[in-house]
């Protein structure tokens, strides 16, 4: 089994969905990753919090036994977000994002961490990410992953730092967004034009699912079917650490492999978005998905 090394940010949000409002949750792509991650591998954790930040997700994430060695609690205020999300959960508007310690966070990673075998560039800014890639030795997988917000205020860098990944995870709208194509397909072709060391390219279509390509290999896989659905908050986090807690699990990184990632990957995320915040993380166990794995099988199999 791999060791992963995430670092990401760690967030108290406020969320609206069509389903119900709640504040001051717990949230950040560290969190939502590590939680996740953890059920499958072992989590070294990088990322920082002001002296806000609920104790119980503290424990919490100890419990899962992340190791929390890189988890800085310094003076001052969490990172927050606010976002809505329309009917078509697939849309939300960010209403607030405010750095507050992030603003001035170096991530410093205790020395047993640099020997990490998998690395995950959780959504952060994009020269965090790449502070963190100079002080790592040589991890085997790097996997990256990143948001609107810096594809919007620093896009070359967010470049610098999938030229520097072995797979990037994307939804289609930042996809989009990113190489000013009205296609996901078209899209996915650009960034590996662009950056072409890249393994694997992986594009969460929200409720329709992942496509992944090596340029040469492709696959589709359908959202878990769920009849409702809470909140989408993290859901590509989650998404994220399943897909890199089964690669870690295996330690195996063909693309063939990478696909039954993204099938622990979705049933991952399908947990997460079953209730506020991390609260659906909390009913996840690897034990107990069998029959989501049977689901999907069943579903794809014609
Ligand atoms: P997701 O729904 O997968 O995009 O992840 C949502 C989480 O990302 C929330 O818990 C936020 O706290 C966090 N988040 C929102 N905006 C940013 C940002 N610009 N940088 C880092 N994390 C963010």
């Amino acid at each position: 089994m791999k060791k992963i090394l995430v670092v990401g940010s760690v967030g108290i949000d406020d969320i609206e969905t069509p389903a119900g409002k709640v504040e001051k949750v717990p949230g950040g792509s560290a969190v939502y990753f590590s939680l996740a991650a953890s059920m499958f591998a072992k989590v070294n954790f990088v990322g920082v919090a002001g002296s806000d930040f609920p104790q119980e997700t503290i424990d919490l994430m100890k419990s899962r036994d992340i190791d929390l060695k890189g988890f800085e609690i310094v003076e001052g205020k969490t990172f927050r977000w606010s976002g809505r999300y329309h009917d078509d959960m697939d849309r939300r508007d960010t209403l607030l994002t405010e750095l507050n310690v992030f603003e001035t966070f170096k991530p410093k990673l205790p020395d047993e961490y640099k020997n990490s075998e998998i690395l995950f560039l959780a959504n952060i800014h994009p020269d965090l990410q790449l502070e963190v890639l100079k002080n790592v030795n040589k991890p085997e997988l790097i996997i990256s992953d990143t948001m609107n917000f810096w594809i919007n205020s620093v896009p070359e860098k967010v470049v610098e730092v999938i030229r520097k990944s072995d797979i990037f995870i994307i939804n289609d709208t930042e996809l989009l967004l990113m190489t000013g194509e009205r296609n996901f397909l078209s899209g996915a072709d650009r960034i590996l034009e662009e950056c072409p060391q890249l393994k694997a390219l992986i594009v969460k279509l929200g409720k329709f699912g992942i496509y992944a390509t090596d340029g040469n290999d492709e696959f589709f896989l359908p959202a878990f079917p769920l009849r409702q659905v809470v909140d989408p908050t993290g859901a590509g986090d989650s998404l994220a650490g399943g897909f890199t807690g089964y690669l870690a699990k295996t330690g195996i990184y063909t693309f063939q492999n990478i696909k039954t990632a993204c099938v622990y990957g979705s049933i991952t995320a399908s947990y997460s978005v079953n209730d506020f915040s991390i609260q659906g993380l909390k009913e996840f166990d690897l034990d107990d998905i069998k029959s989501e794995y049977d689901i999907f099988k069943k579903l794809t199999t014609f």
